[in-house]
């Protein structure tokens, strides 16, 4: 049976897509849609890109009389401590038929304090902060070379910072791509003009009297001045409204939870894939969406799995990356091209392809799907 009402926490991509999904589908029901940041639904991915480059202000989804226009309440600056399970209920006037967790991720934080001008980045106002400490003469430590590590350092460079990036890995993104493209891209980060510290770690940030980072000791026993520092050493599935561990919480291909009436989606959610026949948790934007979808659909009783291949992009250092596939294991990589333009083929022991990342190679994303569909192993992965 439709449930009455909706209840979905956390308005982030995930929230939003499901919100809207109910509505486009023809529900109508209640559907409340609760975040913590007192921002409408935004794009997350600009954050790292051209909103910290100050070349885009406008970061919201949806024009402001979207959401009243499709009566979908918009509760903002209201942060969900826990869930009464039992009576259903999220809080006054938030009692649901059906709930949906959209609550994303959370930057990973350091397991101690750190100084004023130590940032993270995960919201529009960690990017606001952190871009106010940009420009020329700053001078940027990022520990962390993954890909929010990799944009903010290009998009720094950009605006005149001088940048240092360390990561404890011997090439950025190794556990991701591999050691050949990790080490292309070193290759262009050095020669763009990042200071890449490899297989370093972070030992302690030195402060002045006013509690100010005023430089990074490392590992290695150097010391790196700086302006400001960013940390971004990944993020954590915010699953403290049910219980799950930091796996993110377990759902079928259609979003459902263990929990009746309760579903997951966006990052915070492991959910089945039946092509691969796992559980799977990606922090991308397309699966974010796409698993909403299906899980607004799952709520109206229309069966709809979402198992599509995963995709995401990375804007870095004047490449477009394009990654499609499944790969999180694979026995050789083929590259094909040179580092302004490449094909990396992630294969699996008997040479079938697995997964691809592209750079600055838009138009061969749909042919390198239908070469992993054909495959036969990441069909529809
Ligand atoms: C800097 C940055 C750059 C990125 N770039 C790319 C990219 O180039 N390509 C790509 O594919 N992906 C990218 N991503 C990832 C992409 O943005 C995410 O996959 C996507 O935002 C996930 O959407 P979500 O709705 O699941 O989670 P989120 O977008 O994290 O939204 C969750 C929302 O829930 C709220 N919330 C959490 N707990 C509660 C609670 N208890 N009560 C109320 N509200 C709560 C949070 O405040 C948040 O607003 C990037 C992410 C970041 C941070």
């Amino acid at each position: 049976m439709t449930p009455a009402s909706v209840v979905i926490v956390g308005a982030g991509l995930a929230g939003s897509r499901c919100a809207e999904t109910l509505r486009a589908e023809g529900f109508e029901g209640r559907v409340v849609l609760v975040g913590e940041e007192p921002t409408p639904p935004y794009e997350r991915p600009t954050l790292s890109k051209e909103f910290l480059a100050g070349e885009r202000e406008k970061v919201e989804l949806r024009e402001p009389e979207f959401w009243a226009e499709r009566e979908i309440e918009l509760v903002l600056g209201r942060r969900i401590e826990s869930v009464d399970l039992l009576h259903r209920s999220a809080g006054d006037g938030l009692e649901w038929e059906a709930l949906v967790i959209a609550t994303g991720a959370r930057a990973r934080r350091l397991p101690f304090d750190v100084p004023a001008g130590v940032h993270t980045l995960r919201t529009v106002a960690d990017a606001a902060a952190l871009r106010e400490e940009l420009g020329p003469g700053a001078r940027l430590v990022i520990v962390g070379a993954g890909f929010v590590g990799a944009e903010v350092a290009s998009t720094a460079l950009k605006l005149g910072a001088e940048v240092t990036v360390l990561d404890i890995a011997r090439v950025p993104l190794e556990r991701v791509l591999g050691p050949e493209v990790g080490g292309l891209l070193a290759e262009r980060y050095r020669a763009r003009g990042v200071d890449l510290r490899a297989e370093t770690g972070l030992a302690r940030f030195v402060d002045d009297a006013g509690g100010r980072v005023t430089a990074v000791e490392l590992t290695d026993g150097t010391t790196v001045p700086c302006s400001t520092a960013l940390v971004a050493v990944g993020a954590e599935p915010a699953v403290e409204l049910v219980e799950a561990d930091r796996g993110g919480i377990p759902t079928d291909a259609c979003g459902r939870t263990a929990i009746p009436g309760v579903y997951a989606c966006g990052d915070v959610a492991s959910a089945w894939r039946p092509s691969v026949s796992r559980r799977v948790r990606v922090e991308h934007w397309t699966s974010a969406a796409g698993q909403a979808a299906s899980v607004a659909r799952a709520i109206l009783g229309r069966e709809q799995p979402y198992d599509d291949l995963p995709y995401f992009w990375s804007d870095q250092f004047g490449l477009r990356l394009q990654h499609v596939g499944h790969a999180e294991e694979w026995a050789a990589v083929e590259i094909e091209g040179d580092s302004d333009s490449f094909t990396a083929r992630y294969l699996d022991g008997e040479g079938r392809p697995l997964a691809a990342l592209l750079a600055n190679r838009p138009r061969e994303v749909a042919a390198v799907r239908r070469e992993l569909a054909g495959a036969g192993l990441a069909e529809a992965a």
